[in-house]
């Protein structure tokens, strides 16, 4: 067996109230473009970065958490407002995800993918080439950009 990773990773909302940890490595850091996340954050994007429930431990205050549609809850700082996570029970697998920008170290986990391009904003990209999937990442090939398509979509 594999030893466990040492990676952690700290995070809280904005006024201090809330604060997590989790251990070992996330499971994918994905740029998000849906509607639903849009709505959530008011962001034209979010970024998110992907954890087993069993990983993640919440240290300090507790969360609220909006049942955004079944299975899937969306939590923020009752306090000052900070949007937190996207958490789903599905399918046997317990996922709490967390906005990057709630990451103490945001810079150390950086996307590998973007999911739900299709509904992106029309004035929106990224200049990178990392795999776009037009929903989720499962089900679906991703497609990419290169650089010299990237520059001609503006
Ligand atoms: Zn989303």
């Amino acid at each position: 067996m594999a030893e466990p990773s040492e990676r952690r990773t700290d995070g809280g909302g904005m006024c201090g109230a809330i604060r997590y940890e989790a251990v070992g490595e996330p499971m994918v850091v994905a740029h998000c473009h849906c509607d639903s996340c849009r709505r959530h954050t008011g962001a034209p994007l979010v970024t998110l970065v992907s954890f087993e429930a069993s990983q993640v431990r919440f240290t300090e205050g507790s969360r609220k958490i909006y049942a955004s549609s079944p299975g899937v809850g969306r939590a923020f700082c009752g306090d000052c407002g900070t949007t937190l996570t996207w958490e789903s029970e599905q399918r046997g697998q317990s996922l709490i995800e967390f906005h990057i920008g709630t990451l103490d170290e945001p810079d150390a986990l950086p996307p590998s993918l973007q999911v739900f391009h299709g509904e992106r904003l029309a004035w929106f990209d990224t200049a990178d080439c990392l795999p776009r999937y037009r929903e989720g990442r499962h089900g679906t090939d991703p497609y990419r950009h290169t650089p010299a398509e990237l520059a001609g979509l503006g």
